[in-house]
């Protein structure tokens, strides 16, 4: 397994603090800043985390999901959210 990385941030939303583990590569292995991260929050809301090369999290984006996209998120990477790569959340985003 590779390396992993513990983001926390304070929700935009709901104002709660919300961690969650990353692949240490999404950020390492970008070309590309800030990273796109999606935190799956319920079964309507990601909140789409931007993340700076140190891992620090500038700014963040709320999308409410329709049905179909909680189906796909469900089914591409909330069950199985350990073994989400990145190539996967770019499937559905
Ligand atoms: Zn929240």
């Amino acid at each position: 397994m590779g390396e992993k990385t513990t983001i926390k941030f304070e929700c935009p939303k709901c104002h709660q603090w919300h961690q969650d583990v990353i692949d240490s590569t999404l950020v390492t292995g970008s070309k590309i800043f800030p990273v796109r991260y999606p935190y799956v929050h319920d079964a309507s809301l990601v909140i789409l985390c931007y993340i700076d090369a140190h891992f620090t999290i500038r700014g963040f984006e709320q999308i409410t999901l329709g049905k179909n996209t909680v189906d796909a998120l469900v089914k591409k990477g909330k069950e199985q959210k350990a073994a989400t790569t990145a190539a996967d959340w770019k499937n559905i985003f």
